[in-house]
């Protein structure tokens, strides 16, 4: 007789299968543009695992980093997305993020990398006073700078996305039902998303054209305010050498920003954003509720929700960490940068209380700060997550409708989970949750429904905004 049960608490293969299949399946974040921008990557064809980029595609960074760098990492820092991959492993669609300039994407993951290459050769290097000098000299300004200054960058991106809509497996996803209709019509969905208000350019008033275009000529459904650098709106939460401030506030472009967003329809993604951005971020649709109660005194309060697309919970990393015996003074500079990838519980508070939604990375070292860590740590991230949300009292909405799934996937991760091919190995993450005792249908939600949830609220928020006339800049 042929057995039914594969693993040891008898999760069978027929229920994760009927999960995967059944569940509508929407990654908030892959980083798949990137690569095709920088090697050619044909997203709409199949890879293999040993696919490597023709030779005169910036092949030397791919042979860096993959072969030299992470070499012994588990299917480091790209080639785990394309569409073929994604719906073996139930995938209905996903955020195409973009950033905006993988130039300087090179130049600060080189500089990043360096530290791993010390690691390696055993030599001992004072990474602190390296932050510090990095800080010092300049150079952080400068590599935003030059970052900020490549317009090229986001419409290669941008035009690698609008190729991809011409492929008749994939759908542009303009709406939530847009990938309801996908899943009908078994292809994938998918919208771009950019990381960094800094992709902006020119005066406030131009920047805010620009948000409007991206939104209605190129698809574009979310923005991060921050990604690796500080910028106008603030404070990033997570710079890989540059220390962060974690206290300090959202910038008054950056509130003005996310008012814009919240009346363009523009999702404000938090997930590079500090923990005092993230706080300001949340609170600007208090003073927008203001002003509406002004106009219009019984109306209702108007949840605006707002995403962290692709990130972590810092207590489960320190969870994890503790439960190794390890305390969090005795980790390594680049431990506690990975700490800092992950949100505070405050953070974590603040974005469900606007009945947004978080989504869990699959990057080891963000969950637990090395590059070996198996898909148990993504079930204690989601599960710490949801945790949080429920003990909040203040919380309109509960743990299972906030948690969600952006696996980052293609973004430069030094390693996916242990076990873990590619994005078509989502099954085994299903079984991690499912042993970690989520229900099937909370892992679904996790999966997409909620995040479908928060993206049609924030759709019909901005309808209402625009209804009232509340258009403008903060009235002082
Ligand atoms: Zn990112």
């Amino acid at each position: 007789m042929k057995r039914n049960h594969d693993n040891a608490v008898g999760i069978s293969r027929e229920e994760i299968l009927n999960i995967n299949s059944s569940a509508i399946i929407f990654d908030m974040h892959i980083d798949p543009l990137v690569q095709a921008t920088l090697f050619g990557y044909e997203i709409e064809k199949e890879h293999s695992l040993d696919w490597k980029p023709e030779f005169w595609k910036n092949r030397w960074a791919w042979v860096l980093f993959r072969e030299i760098v992470y070499h012994d990492c588990n299917n480091p820092l790209f080639n785990h997305v394309d569409l073929f991959r994604m719906r073996r492993g139930g995938y209905n669609g996903a955020a195409f993020g973009m950033v905006c300039s993988p130039d300087a994407t090179d130049i600060l993951i080189n500089i990043f990398s360096t530290l791993d290459i010390f690691e390696k050769m055993d030599i001992e290097v004072d990474a602190e006073t390296i932050g510090e000098n990095f800080e010092k000299s300049g150079l952080s300004k400068w590599l935003a700078a030059i970052w900020t200054s490549n317009k090229g960058a986001l419409a290669n991106q941008l035009a690698k996305f609008h190729e991809l809509v011409k492929d008749e497996s994939f759908i542009q996803a303009k709406t939530p039902e847009d990938v309801y209709q996908a899943k009908e019509d078994s292809k994938i969905a998918g919208f771009p998303g950019v990381e960094g208000v800094h992709c902006l350019q020119g005066s406030q008033e131009e920047q805010f054209r620009q948000i409007e275009t991206l939104f209605n000529d190129g698809g574009v459904r979310y923005i991060t305010l921050h990604h690796l650098t500080g910028n106008d709106a603030g404070e990033c939460g997570y710079c890989p050498l540059a220390p962060t401030d974690e206290e300090t506030c959202l910038k008054e472009f950056g509130k003005q920003v996310v008012r814009k967003m919240h009346q363009v329809g523009m999702m404000v993604d938090l997930a590079h954003t500090n923990k005092g951005g993230i706080l300001d971020a949340c609170a600007v649709q208090d003073r927008l509720n203001e002003e509406i109660r002004k106009i219009n005194p019984g109306e209702e309060h108007l949840s605006i929700p707002l995403i962290a697309s692709h990130t972590a919970c810092r207590a489960a990393f320190e969870e994890i960490n503790s439960n190794n015996g390890i305390k969090l003074e005795d980790y390594s500079l680049r431990k506690q940068h990975a700490y800092f990838r992950g949100l505070h519980e405050a953070s974590i508070s603040a974005i469900a209380r606007t009945g947004g939604v978080i989504g869990v990375m699959l990057s080891p070292f963000s969950l637990r700060g090395e590059h070996k860590g198996g898909l148990e740590d993504v079930a204690k991230h989601v599960l710490k997550i949801k945790e949080i949300i429920d003990d909040d009292t203040e919380c309109a909405f509960k743990g299972e409708d906030c948690i969600a799934f952006g696996s980052d996937f293609d973004g430069w991760i030094p390693s996916i989970p242990t076990g873990m091919k590619d994005a078509s190995s989502l099954g085994l993450l299903t079984e991690a949750l499912l042993k970690a005792k989520l229900h099937s249908d909370v892992i679904k939600k996790m999966y997409g429904q909620n995040f479908l949830r928060a993206w049609g609220d924030a759709l019909k928020a901005a309808e209402k905004l625009r209804a009232l006339g509340l258009t403008g800049e903060t009235q002082k």
